[in-house]
């Protein structure tokens, strides 16, 4: 039987005795240390809850490159990582152990420091188009897929974790707080029922914000922040309405945990993946792009419903102001806007 080694280095002397190796059996991802013999036409591997016998008939050796470590794998799907690698060869070619094989392709790469270049670079540009373009457009796609009573379920949970924790009873008087839950309601005509505002006193300042399953939040501090103006507050309203339209809250946390869902995928495991969805979901800000989605939205929808947009530029121009004045004190969301001027200027702007 013949040993293949491409472009490494030397025949390995004979080795003897029992070599350590790691051991997987193929159906988990648990790692056993193991010692590994040879007895006559048989392969031994003594665990510490007792030894496994395998035909070296079965086995085959493989290594992908001169570097990287022998694997010896079995026929059911197990396989061995052998560290004293060099010195169990002989051995296990004497027992009969099928090949060894090593891809020309791995070895090359090893030898031509253009082509690892290359292939570096193919990655590099493999990872950018996967998160600039593929990775927002399967967001997108995975969200329109998504059962309305599952996002529903999602709403409640982060509510839930938000509640008592950063957003407390609110303290404004029961008719204003009813004559902007009137003005939401007008603003969404006829799907006026399938949402939920919520009207909260929030150590995070002024903001609104809006929840997957239809739920926005509106915080005491922003209707402080434009003395209660109904117009403007309605236009801050319907800037969420946008982020609930396109599912920018659901789509931004697929994005921003792709590596745990794919290591989710990988181990077969969403439970701790699905633990952290609210807390994700209750600390997330947008992108610039969602933010102007939004805005566009908000824009057309208080065109179509003779609401004057201009009002909204108050709560921009306020914001803008403490942001100026503040800069050291006030909230990340605040920070975040930075584009504030602009965005006014933007909700002055004439309807189309
Ligand atoms: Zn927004």
């Amino acid at each position: 039987m013949s040993i293949s080694y491409e472009g490494c280095s030397s025949d390995p002397a004979p080795g003897a005795g029992s070599f350590s190796a790691a051991f997987f059996d193929g159906v988990s991802s648990t790692r056993h240390d193991v010692r590994l013999r040879v007895a006559g036409r048989q392969i031994v591997l003594d665990r510490a809850d007792g030894p496994i016998t395998l035909p070296a008939s079965d086995a085959r050796l493989t290594r992908s490159s001169c570097n990287s470590p022998w694997l010896l794998s079995f026929a059911d799907g197990s396989y061995c990582e052998l560290r004293d690698g060099h010195e169990a060869l002989a051995p296990l070619r004497q027992a009969g152990v099928v090949s060894v094989q090593m891809p020309g392709f791995v070895s090359m790469l090893e030898r031509d420091w253009r082509l690892v270049a290359l292939s570096i670079a193919f990655l590099a540009t493999a990872v950018l188009v996967f998160y600039v373009w593929l990775l927002p457009k399967l967001a997108e796609a995975g969200t329109q897929m998504m059962p309305a009573s599952m996002d529903a379920r999602l709403g409640r949970a982060v509510f839930a974790e938000l509640e008592g924790r950063m957003l407390q009873p609110s303290g404004l008087d029961m008719d204003q707080r009813d004559k902007i839950d009137w003005r939401f309601r007008e603003l969404l005509g006829s799907e006026a029922g399938q949402y939920t505002l919520f009207i909260r006193h929030s150590s995070v300042g002024p903001n609104a914000f809006a929840l997957p399953g239809k739920t926005v939040v509106l915080t005491d501090e922003l209707v402080t922040l434009v003395d209660g103006d109904l117009d403007a507050i309605t236009g801050v309203l319907a800037h969420e309405l946008g982020h609930v339209e396109s599912h920018h809250a659901l789509r931004s946390v697929i994005q921003t945990s792709a590596l745990s869902i794919l290591g989710a995928a990988l181990i077969g495991d969403y439970s701790s993946l699905l633990a952290a969805v609210p807390v994700t979901l209750g600390q997330l800000r947008y992108s610039r792009a969602f933010e102007a989605d939004a805005d566009s939205y908000a824009h057309t929808l208080l065109c179509t419903r003779k609401i004057d947009s201009a009002r909204t530029a108050l709560f921009f121009d306020r914001i803008a102001v403490k942001s100026g004045n503040l800069a050291e004190l006030v909230p990340d969301y605040l920070r975040t806007h930075a584009a504030s001027r602009q965005r006014a200027e933007f909700f002055r702007s004439a309807c189309p």
